[in-house]
């Protein structure tokens, strides 16, 4: 190796990362974010063939719908990566599960983004997904903008809603837009750091694409929109004597937000939005390692494995692991290493993946999104390097709330069952766990949402052959426990025996009904180690 080719491949590294910006928008079903991602792609220039907007016809295009039963459904059940380019920066937005059911998927990408977008619908605030999501962001460190989708609708308080966020998510509202008039009556956005003019929107003839967006001074909106414009000069001048002034480092700290108002769908306020995401969401940046310390993005070559998805493309029957670039460049057809084993992997078959699409990848640099075909060694958390080895901490899993016996139909099948099952909790499509009770053939399943479960149906009939049978079990949480819990469990008239389960890794959980059961056993059994696990929420 000579000696100047190494520090060029670190300079490209660390340039290139600077310009990255991988980021996902968390919001409860419905708030808009398929119309929100169309709307930023719309603005950008998708730079891949796949994953670039088709048409205005298939809205749902955008959306990565792989399986018989999400097309069934009209969802979308696993997640892929849109990239685009947008002024100097590369833009990876990756792409979760829109669905009302949710899954660890949806946690686990979280794992592989610097910032995320908390969609916020303007009539309804804040609801039960956005605020799991948010935890998770919380939990995980990652900064997040705000954007106050469907102004265009009748709908909250702007003030009201800043309260609702910073009250309940103790998180510092610092509006960047400001809306000019109230939900339902949008005439146009102020940009706090520049109240002496206005951005006046005209819905296009017709409505159906994006709004028409004008540059008036501050005088002219003063005259044209009247009380609307005093009111909102009024509320930014309220905001600035609260200090809700967006800052940096209180930003990428996770204390502040920065809160942009708009609608996606007639694209009012979306350039804006992207701007935010290039201006102010951070590049990718050192990553902590298992064994403490950090890799740096200009460090030889790493990335995580936040996902694994098998057959994406039935007429393949292939296994897809996608890995997110950390440090260093990623040329496709160089030989990594595997850092949970040693072993050498060969990425000779490494594609960027939208939905079914699927093109090359020749050159990926941090924050980059590389799709793995065959990977049939790799699981979720699994660390890639070369040269230098790193690994990271693995994928947390997240408190299950979901439990199911599950059996084969036929008895016969029992091989292709076992290895089915221990194949999707490799994948993490649900937690496998283990009750001596029941033994082999009647392993529980532990999900996050009970849709984990219906991609289990599927799969072990259509990949498998072997059809299974789910039984629901009562439980609704888990705790983490040890030999002294499981006794105590056993002499317990609380729960039964079989609430006792092991999971891969051998750790022992207690499952419980509920928080109140669970609580009443610790209080009988105060010696009885019973921890809480990472909880989604
Ligand atoms: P998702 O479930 O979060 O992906 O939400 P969608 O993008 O599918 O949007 C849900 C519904 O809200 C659709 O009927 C959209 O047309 C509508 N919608 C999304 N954004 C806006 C908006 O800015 N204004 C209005 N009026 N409707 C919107």
């Amino acid at each position: 190796m000579s000696t100047t080719t190494l520090p060029a491949v670190h300079v490209a590294a660390a340039e290139q990362a600077a310009r990255r910006r991988t980021f996902a928008v968390i919001s409860h079903p419905d708030a808009g974010k398929s119309t929100l991602t169309e709307a930023l792609a719309l603005h950008a220039r998708a730079i891949t063939e796949a994953g670039a907007v088709h048409g205005k016809t298939g809205r749902r295009s955008v959306a990565s719908d792989w399986m018989e039963m999400e097309r069934s459904r009209g969802i979308s059940v696993t997640s892929a990566v849109l990239q685009f380019a947008y002024r100097d920066c590369v833009l990876n937005l990756l792409d979760t599960p829109g669905h009302a059911d949710f899954s660890e998927d949806t946690y686990r990408v979280l794992a592989a983004v610097d910032c995320a977008i908390m969609l916020v619908d303007a009539a309804k605030g804040l609801e039960e997904q956005t605020r799991k999501l948010f935890d998770v962001c919380r939990h995980r460190g990652i900064p997040v903008i705000t954007f106050v989708n469907k102004w265009d609708r009748p709908g909250r308080d702007a003030l009201e809603l800043l309260d609702e966020i910073e009250r309940e998510f103790r998180l510092k509202p610092t509006p960047v837009t400001w809306p000019v008039g109230i939900a339902g009556h949008l005439r146009g956005l102020m940009d706090v750091r520049h109240p002496d003019r206005m951005l006046r929107y005209t819905r296009a003839p017709g409505g159906a694409h994006a709004a028409l967006e004008e540059t008036i001074t501050a005088d002219q909106a003063a005259d044209q929109e009247g009380a609307d414009w005093s009111q909102a000069v009024e509320e930014v001048e309220l905001l600035g004597a609260d200090a809700a002034v967006h800052e940096a480092d209180s930003f990428l700290a996770g204390r502040s937000t920065p809160v942009f108002f708009g609608a996606a769908m007639p694209n009012i306020g979306v350039r804006l939005l992207l701007d935010a995401v290039v201006d102010l969401a951070p590049p990718p940046a050192a990553r902590p390692l298992e064994t403490g310390g950090d890799r740096p993005v200009d460090a030889p070559f790493s990335g995580l494995v936040f996902k694994v998805q098998a057959n994406m493309d039935p007429s393949h029957r292939d296994r897809i692991a996608f890995l997110r670039v950390c440090s260093g460049v990623f040329r496709r057809g160089m030989t990594v290493t595997r850092a949970a084993s040693g072993k050498p992997f060969s990425t000779k078959y490494a594609h960027s993946v939208f939905g079914q699409d699927r093109s090359m990848v020749e050159t990926a640099y941090p924050g980059d999104v590389v799709g793995l075909v065959n990977a049939a060694s790799l699981r979720v958390g699994d660390t890639l390097y070369a040269e230098r080895p790193a690994e990271f901490p693995g994928m947390p899993t997240f408190a299950p709330e979901h439990f199911a016996v599950v059996r084969p139909v036929d008895i016969g099948r029992s091989k292709q069952f076992r290895r089915g099952i221990a194949q999707l909790d490799e994948e993490g499509v649900v937690q496998v766990l283990a009750s001596d009770l029941r033994g082999e053939q009647a392993p529980v399943l532990a999900a996050v949402g009970p849709m984990q479960f219906d991609v289990v149906i599927h799969r072990m009939e259509g990949e498998f052959a072997a059809p299974v049978r789910l039984e629901p079990l009562p439980y609704r949480l888990a705790r983490l426990t040890d030999a002294s819990g499981g006794e105590a469990l056993n002499r317990s008239r609380i729960v039964r025996g079989e609430s006792l389960v092991r999971s891969r890794d051998k750790a022992v959980l207690a499952l419980f009904p509920d928080r109140w059961q669970a609580n009443s056993f610790q209080r009988a059994f105060p010696d009885a180690l019973l921890e809480h696990l990472i909880a989604a929420h």
